[in-house]
This record gives structure tokens, C-alpha cells and sequence, in this order.
């Protein structure tokens, strides 16, 4: 475009999430409440993968996954010993202060399960019935219809969850034949996407005729591929409003698990598709449970829907800075901002949303610090040994030697204690 056209002076706007309006969920454990949908932030949640009938071993874990961020924790529910077993998870977590409330997931047998369990039942905030699994032929329905009438019994919201790789087969075959009659029949992967949803929307509907309260019911339809989660959320999106619980099923391990997620997860979001999000990673060994988490977490924060930690921006480095000393620095300053949250997420309101930058070089180094709340530029190789601190945009001192990293580090603290101390919550 020529400079001179005048279209070159529009102002551009900054890209922001829209927002979808759904219904609003309301999952709670004693005081604490966690609404999904309507107004409500996006929520984050996550998944054990302990055997739940060691009621210590998933007490643990889902402590561990609440304590990294998780809002709603889900544990299988699979067995008669694991039934008896949350209970006791529940109590275990209240010990602890866990207030975290816990999703049942059933498949098969949970119509039994929850029938035979009441305390089970009462301890769970949340049933997550797959309707490709509650039973074939004639007992689909009436399995179905019990697990609606435990969740009414005790007064709890459910979320129909098709996924898939359980898709229900008698409907995807009646879906398959009326395709056949069609004129110009859809492909095969359409017939899928359709049976995905009206699986799940058919089953919600289904649920308030049974007395559900529409505003009670959150659904999901995962998939495993990017596009296809894309489509068959923006198909939901547009037929229904009940709360979406969004996620990427069997997102696979490390990079590709969680480059897939994020991709998937970004472009609904943006989208303002999704009301409850939650990452499946496939755990590498040694890996830490709540890495689905931390994902969750950062791609809430990317996408500026939601702030959880203050935020480090780094440079990539490159041949102009040689040594690894800002990465070690980006690095500790990162841990520090994390190990110190806990502490200051109670005395300093806001200070989840600062922006810290750390920086390798004097070509884009003053300018990215100025932009954040304090930054640091290092000097790149061949530079003068100096390290400019610019706090909001001004330089306040340059640092030398070899106590960078300390120093800078009580500067970040002295700052967050003078900006952030007697900040009213926002
Ligand atoms: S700021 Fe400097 S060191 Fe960092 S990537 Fe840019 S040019 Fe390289």
C-alpha cells in the first residue's frame, strides 16, 4: 500500500478474545463455588491419573494439581473399590484445606456405581456421563435417565462428554444410512462431526427432559485432530448454550501435545468459544502431573483472558550475545516470580500481571524493558559490561560486576513491595 493512501492512517485495533455467551454452571464443594460459562472466567481443570481406589495417592495428586492452578479437579470412577474410595479422597483433601471441587468420571457402569454409592455420590461435585458408553439398544436410555436422576438426586450438574473414540455407534449408523439417502451425500468425516454433536446436544436435551436444569449442564465433544476440534466446537458453538468444556483428547506427549493444545485451545478461545478448558498431555516419564496445568495457565495468559503469574519476557539470544548469562538470569528470575507467588498472590493484589523483561543485547534490549514493568538489558558480546534496569519505562540504575542476578532480583522485589502493597483485589 502507498504511505500516502489514506487508508495507510486507520487505526488498528488490537486484537481481542470475543466472548460466546453460554449459560452459567455452577460446581461447588462446600463455600467454594466455581461457576463455568455466563460471565465467569475461563476455567482450568485437569485430570489424575492415579488408580483412585489409593484414595492417599489421589488425595496427593489432586492436591498437587489444585496448588499448580487446577479450578476443578476430575478422578475415574470406575470400579465398586473406587466408588468406595473418593470419600475418603474428599475427606483427605478437606484435611488438607483442599477446597477444590472434584468431578466423577464415569463410563459403563457409573449408573450402577453411583446408585450403589450414595456417599460416593455426595462426595463428587460434578458426573461426567459419556453417552457412547452408558449402554447399547435399550438400556442406553433408561442407564442414561439414572445417572440424570442420581445427579438430581443430589443436586449435582453433569457434563454430557462425548469423545470420539467412544462416539455412540447406533447413532453414528443411523446417521451413516440417512446420509446414504441424501442427494449429494457429505463425507464421511462431516457424518462424524454431526453425530458428535447432536450426540452430545441430543443427550443434554435429553437430560433437561428428565429435569435437569439447562444451566446445569456442560458439554464437550473432543477430538484429537486441531481442524476437527475447530469445527466441531464452532458447530456447538452455534446450536446450543450450554457451558463448552474445551480441550484436545489424547494431545499426545512434550512439544506436539502441547503445540497441538495450544493451537486448538488459541484459536477457539480467540473465537470466544470455551468456557472450561482442560490440557490432555500424555505425561513423559518422570513428568510432572500438573505440566497440563502450567499449559492451561499460559495459554489463558497468551491470550490475555485471564493472569496467573507475572510474566518474563526474554529475547531468543543470538550471535551477539555469546554467553549464557541472560539466559541463566531469564531463567532465575522466571523461578523466582514462580517461588514467590504463593507469598505475594496474598499481600500484593495485581501483581500477577507484571511484566518483567530480560534481555540479551542493546539492539531490541532498552526497548523491550521499557515496554514491561522492569527490565533488565545485559550487555551482548563485545558490549561495555553495563546492565541498564529501567523500571516503568524509565532507566533507574545500571548494574555491573558480577552480582547481576542478585541484584536485579532485589530490585524486582523492592518494586513489586512499593507497586503492588495495599492494592485493592481486582
Ligand atoms: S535482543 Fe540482542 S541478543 Fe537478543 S535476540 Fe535481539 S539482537 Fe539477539
Amino acid at each position: 500500500m502507498n504511505p500516502t493512501d489514506p487508508r495507510a492512517d486507520s487505526a488498528i485495533e488490537r486484537a481481542a478474545p470475543r466472548r460466546h455467551r453460554t449459560r452459567q454452571a455452577r460446581v461447588a464443594w462446600r463455600d467454594r463455588v466455581v461457576t463455568i460459562g455466563g460471565d465467569a472466567p475461563v476455567r482450568v481443570q485437569s485430570m489424575t491419573n492415579t488408580d483412585t481406589a489409593d484414595a492417599i495417592a489421589t488425595a496427593v495428586q489432586v492436591k498437587e494439581l489444585a496448588q499448580a492452578g487446577s479450578e476443578l479437579v476430575r478422578i475415574t470412577v470406575n470400579t465398586p473399590e473406587a466408588a468406595q474410595a473418593v470419600p475418603h479422597i474428599r475427606e483427605q483433601l478437606d484435611r488438607m484445606g483442599i477446597d477444590v471441587p472434584l468431578i466423577g468420571d464415569f463410563h459403563y457402569n457409573g449408573h450402577r456405581l453411583l446408585a450403589d454409592h450414595p456417599e460416593c455420590a455426595r462426595a463428587l461435585s460434578k458426573y461426567r456421563i459419556n453417552p457412547g458408553n452408558v449402554g447399547k439398544g435399550d438400556k442406553h436410555d433408561r442407564q442414561f435417565a439414572q445417572m440424570i436422576e442420581a445427579a438430581l438426586r443430589h443436586g449435582r450438574p453433569v457434563r454430557i462428554g462425548v469423545n470420539w473414540g467412544s462416539l455412540d455407534q447406533e447413532l453414528l449408523a443411523a446417521l451413516m444410512d440417512e446420509n446414504a439417502r441424501r442427494a449429494e451425500p457429505w463425507d464421511s468425516r462431516q457424518v462424524m462431526y454431526q453425530a458428535l454433536v447432536r450426540s452430545a446436544i441430543g443427550s443434554a436435551d435429553a437430560a433437561c427432559r428428565l429435569g435437569m436444569d439447562p444451566a446445569q449442564i456442560v458439554i464437550s465433544c473432543k477430538v484429537s485432530g486441531v481442524q476437527d476440534l475447530v469445527s466441531v466446537y464452532r458447530a456447538l458453538a452455534a446450536r446450543c448454550d450450554y457451558p463448552l468444556h474445551l480441550g484436545l483428547t489424547e494431545a499426545g506427549m512434550a512439544t506436539k501435545g502441547t503445540v497441538a493444545s495450544t493451537a486448538a485451545l488459541a484459536l477457539l478461545l480467540q473465537e470466544g468459544i470455551g468456557d472450561t478448558i482442560r490440557v490432555s498431555l500424555t505425561p513423559q516419564p518422570g513428568e510432572a502431573r500438573t505440566q497440563e496445568v502450567a499449559i492451561a495457565l499460559e495459554v489463558l495468559q497468551a491470550l490475555g483472558l485471564r493472569t496467573f503469574n507475572p510474566s518474563v519476557t526474554a529475547c531468543p539470544g543470538c550471535g551477539r550475545t555469546t554467553s549464557t548469562v541472560f539466559q541463566e538470569l531469564a531463567q532465575s528470575i522466571d523461578g523466582f516470580l514462580r517461588a514467590q507467588m504463593p507469598l505475594w498472590k496474598a499481600r500484593y493484589p495485581g501483581v500477577e500481571a507484571m511484566k518483567v523483561a530480560v534481555m540479551g543485547c542493546i539492539v531490541n534490549g532498552p526497548g523491550e524493558s521499557k515496554h514491561a514493568d522492569i527490565g533488565i538489558s545485559l550487555p551482548g558480546t563485545g558490549e561495555a559490561p553495563a546492565a541498564p534496569v529501567f523500571i516503568d519505562g524509565v532507566k533507574a540504575v545500571t548494574l555491573r560486576g558480577d552480582t547481576i542476578a542478585q541484584e536485579f532480583q532485589r530490585i524486582v522485589e523492592d518494586y513489586v513491595a512499593r507497586r503492588y502493597a495495599g492494592q485493592a483485589p481486582s
